[in-house]
């Protein structure tokens, strides 16, 4: 017995020790202490962090006080959420400027929204691209998260030339979840030593991120963001976000901050005013004035990238106008003179200096930035925003089409020439009602309009919907679907096609949200702006007979219990003549 417990405390030492040894050995760098400070108004802060509030297990307290410790001046908080909590106004915690920011989960992935002020009117959710143009309505910005994440499931299904205002380049949280078991147990036991530097050492240059990002900011600007996604929790399996509480509260906020920090460049220090300087850190993540620092190799940082063409200076995140004067780029690393400084051009290295680049002929159009890069590293130390050079860029994003308000569904229709709209009959007759048992409605004439009053089923969402139908009697194709839309609150009004049961396959319903509000609207929706409603395809309806045509609000972009009135004139079915 004495001799078994013996023998199994022997082991258990010499296993200890094997341990220490091979953690010492493979223990990732120290990282480097740097002399000096950055500018006052270089100011170093963390983007994308979860609170209890969510599914992170510190509150909003917890949070500020790990980034105080950390020596950080702002917290970026990004609670899964809807929108529809009133967001809690800038404040100083601990010293340090909190900022209240939230992730929304559209269809394609998830969407980091800033900036905005109050309350959205209803749920954001459903597609990506809607979810986009309503914060921007409502002032604020969208930014794509962990967009290559390797988890299916976290990561952006859609296209990247949506009107999005900034990618996740990084993001803490996603780039360990591909690293083999080994590499996972090797940093888990150094980061019993050295913690940031271990979570450090499973980034990988994010390859496919960087030219997602350079090819969004050919056709406009994109600010590329490193988000440290700190949730202080662990998740135990493969999960979906929100995660459940795991229990074991690691890594911490402090060993996060510690790791990767997102720098934004102001116009001056910050003021003491919470309102004030998150104006200030808004406005220059807004504008790309902001680098990232991957902390755990080397701190403090300060990056310098500027322009300058025809005595006129330039900073990150501006864009200039096609011409032939040539542009001088400079890059300097104050206080890391043996860095080694990249400008990439379109996202290839263009030029290389040591600390301190100097470009002075720059004269061909692209999406120039910079990339800090110490020795022996594969991942960069300091990540710039870019300054572009508008023009021909060449490649299939090149040039400036394909910018902001490159009309999605709502402009005239490509066809418009042969497009003939055939008026719908404004009988309220030929208008059916249809909901789920929970939901109710009516559908009346109210001075030419039809007007659609609704209330959809109370408690969780479950699928609650009101919807009103209409069979036209039009046997051609349609291309288009318009009316004049109006509503007695701001809601998303989900217009839908059924399309008649084809050989072997059931009807199919397809279906384009639009905003509605108390002003009248008119909308031409194209058919083939439309996407599946039952089953995922990538075919989509470009002229065909519709069955029905419906006026639906559902849980999607409304609350179980909401109730409101969708008026319309005006309905017409774009019919080609021509087939
Ligand atoms: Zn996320
Ligand atoms: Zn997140």
């Amino acid at each position: 017995m004495r001799t078994g417990l013996r023998t199994g405390f022997a082991a258990t030492a010499a296993l200890a020790a094997a341990v220490a040894l091979y953690v010492s050995a493979t223990l990732p760098r120290p990282a480097i202490s740097l002399e000096g400070r950055a500018p006052s108004n270089h100011i170093a802060g963390v983007y994308h962090v979860h609170t209890s509030r969510s599914d992170g297990t510190g509150t909003v307290d917890a949070v500020a006080m790990a980034a105080s410790r950390a020596g950080l001046q702002f917290v970026i908080l990004t609670d899964h959420g809807d929108g529809t909590r009133v967001p809690d106004p800038p404040a100083y915690v601990h010293g340090v400027l909190t900022i209240d920011a939230l992730e929304v989960n559209t269809r394609e992935g998830h969407i980091v929204v800033i900036g905005l002020d109050a309350a959205a009117p209803y749920p954001l959710a459903g597609l990506a691209a809607d979810v986009i143009e309503d914060v921007h309505r409502m002032g604020g910005i969208a930014i794509l998260a962990h967009p290559d994440s390797p988890r299916a499931e976290l990561s952006w299904r859609g296209e990247t030339t949506l009107d999005a205002d900034g990618i996740e380049w990084i993001n803490a949280d996603s780039e360990w979840r591909d690293e083999s078991a080994l590499r996972l147990m090797k940093a888990a036991s150094s980061a019993l030593i050295r913690p940031p530097e271990a979570i450090a050492s499973m980034f990988s240059r994010p390859v496919r991120s960087f030219q997602r990002w350079d090819r969004a900011s050919r056709a406009r600007a994109t600010v590329g963001l490193a988000a440290v996604d700190a949730h202080a929790n662990i998740p135990w399996r493969e999960q979906e976000e929100p995660r459940q509480s795991s229990g074991f509260e690691h890594p911490s906020y402090e060993t996060m901050f510690q790791t990767l920090v997102q720098t934004v460049v102001s116009d001056r220090p910050l003021t003491g005013d919470a309102v004030v300087d998150a104006a200030a850190v808004i406005g220059a993540l807004r504008a790309g004035r902001t680098y990232a620092t991957i902390r755990a190799q080397a701190w403090p940082s300060t990056l310098v990238f500027e322009a300058e063409r025809e005595e006129r200076r330039y900073v990150m995140g501006d864009r200039l106008d096609a011409s032939t004067a040539t542009v001088a780029f400079t890059a300097r690393v104050p206080g890391a003179p043996g860095s080694q400084v990249t400008l990439l051009r379109n996202g290839q290295p263009h030029r290389t200096g040591q600390g301190t680049l100097i470009v002075p002929d720059a004269s061909i159009p692209g999406v120039y930035r910079v990339e800090v890069r110490l020795p022996e590293t594969d991942v960069p130390w300091i990540v710039s925003n870019a300054i572009t050079i508008e023009g021909d860029m060449g490649g299939p994003f090149g040039g400036r089409g394909g910018g902001r308000g490159g009309g999605r569904g709502e402009g005239p229709p490509a066809t418009a020439g042969v497009v003939q709209p055939h008026p719908v009959a404004p009988d309220v007759s030929r208008w059916a009602l249809e909901q789920d048992p929970s939901s109710a409605g009516t559908v009346r004439a109210d001075e030419g309009r039809v007007r659609f009053d609704y209330r959809l089923g109370s408690g969780i969402p479950r699928g609650q919907y009101a919807a009103i139908a209409y069979a036209p009697d039009v046997d051609a194709g349609i291309e288009t679907v318009n009316f004049t839309a109006s509503a007695s609150a701001p809601v998303r009004v989900s217009i839908q096609i059924r399309l008649p049961a084809g050989h072997g396959s059931s009807a199919q319903r397809w279906r384009k949200s639009i905003y509605v509000d108390e002003t009248p609207r008119p909308f031409v929706l194209r058919l083939q702006d439309f996407e599946p409603a039952d089953r995922p395809t990538v075919r989509r309806p470009i002229v065909t007979p519709l069955q029905s045509l419906l006026v639906v609000m559902d849980t999607v972009n409304s609350r179980p219990g909401a109730t409101g009135t969708v008026w319309l004139s005006g309905m017409a079915l774009g019919v080609n003549r021509l087939e």
